[in-house]
């Protein structure tokens, strides 16, 4: 192996000085892989983005302790493709409703037990549709969704949110899962539906591209398993993995005011477990977490990787987005919510005083 070091003598020989955050030309990065006679590989730019962003999720110390987790779906498409429903009947079909009087209220996501290789397995859905919360998840630089599956009516084909959705999906360097939907309809055309696609650069898996298509019926619940089975498969590709053994980090995906509970926040839970009685921050709010709740509103202990719950116990409501951490101490968490909640605030005047002027409004 080539040390770091090692590379910068080098660059520095060939008279480069690269700056601290080693960005460096395409030229210069296939000159030193030759020179170190190591494979270029060109990376996508928002590829490698995303990839840092995970890589933010896991410390280096997690790399030995890994273990898989479920994969974290988002459903997205063009208003009136089939989105709502398609949500309706996994959860009315394979949410066991047998537990705990089963479904009582939703806290923003779900999970889902798929037959996969023999033996039940658990992915977990997204309950907010639309490219809308996916979108301003990412702008706030979130990264929950591990697969996208995208919506497309085989009535009424290709339309502007159908685009909007893969672009979403590329842009975060999440794989792709077209349901080609409401297939029951007179009218449909699956057909013209993946020519379409491909000529927009999806090439179906069927015709030898990389993009698994699935025609379902959503209504009538026609081929959703086998949509289920397709999102296990492309999920045991991705070789999801988190390490559950230690403190809890994550993103904010649902927040509101209880009247009776107060703030009341859904966490994914992206590494470690989160445990009843840590210590949480999250974004400028921060608390212990008083008590726990699953998808199916019982009372939990824990959560680990990848796994959906409501959290009681926070000062505060977080917004959809923010990240979670678990800290050492009270104080801790508050001097962090503190100096995230000033930079926030320095952040919102700068915006406002665009134009060159701090006036006392601007500062409220
Ligand atoms: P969304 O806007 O993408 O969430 O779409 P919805 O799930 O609300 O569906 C829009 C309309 O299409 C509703 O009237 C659904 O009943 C209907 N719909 C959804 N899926 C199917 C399907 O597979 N077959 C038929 N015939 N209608 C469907
Ligand atoms: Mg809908």
């Amino acid at each position: 192996a080539t040390s770091e070091g090692e590379i910068l003598g080098y660059l520095y020989s060939k008279g480069i000085k690269p700056d601290g955050v080693l960005k460096l030309s395409k030229d210069v990065v296939k000159m030193v892989c030759e020179e170190y006679d190591v494979e270029v590989i060109d990376a996508d730019p928002i590829r490698v983005e995303e990839m840092a962003k995970k890589k933010e999720i896991l410390d280096d110390d997690d790399l030995d302790k890994l273990e898989l987790r479920p994969p974290v779906l988002t459903i997205m498409g063009h208003v009136d493709h089939g989105k709502t429903s398609l949500l309706d009947y996994i959860r009315r079909s394979k949410v066991a409703a047998s537990e705990a009087g089963g479904i009582t209220q939703g806290i923003g996501a779900y999970r889902v037990q798929v037959p996969f290789d023999g033996k039940p397995q658990t992915c977990v859905f997204l309950d907010t549709p639309g490219h809308e919360a996916f979108g301003a998840m990412r702008a706030r630089g979130a990264r929950v969704t591990d697969i996208a599956i995208i919506v497309v009516a085989a009535d009424d084909g290709i339309q502007p949110q159908t685009t909007e959705a893969i672009a979403h999906a590329k842009a975060a360097g999440v794989p792709i899962i077209v349901a080609i939907n409401k297939i029951d309809k007179d009218g449909a055309n699956p057909d013209r539906v993946m020519q379409d696609l491909s000529s927009i650069g999806l090439m179906p898996e069927e015709w030898g591209g990389d993009i698994p298509m699935v025609k379902i019926s959503a209504l009538k619940g026609e081929n959703v398993d086998d949509l289920l089975e397709t999102v296990m498969l492309v999920s045991e590709l991705q070789e999801l993995k988190a390490n559950p053994n230690r403190n809890a980090k994550g993103t904010v995906i649902e927040a509101g005011l209880d009247k009776s509970r107060g703030p009341v926040a859904t966490f994914i839970v992206q590494n470690g477990t989160l445990k009843r009685g840590d210590i949480v921050v999250c974004g400028e709010a921060f608390g212990k977490v008083r008590a726990l709740f699953d998808d199916k509103g019982k009372r939990v202990d824990e959560a680990g990787p990848s796994i959906p719950v409501q959290v009681i116990g926070l000062n505060n409501v977080p917004l959809a987005g923010d990240e979670f951490e678990v800290v050492g101490s009270l104080d801790i968490a508050r001097e962090q919510a503190e100096s995230r909640a000033d930079y926030m605030r320095n952040e919102r005047i700068m915006e406002k005083a665009g134009d060159g002027m701090i006036t006392l409004s601007s500062l409220a």
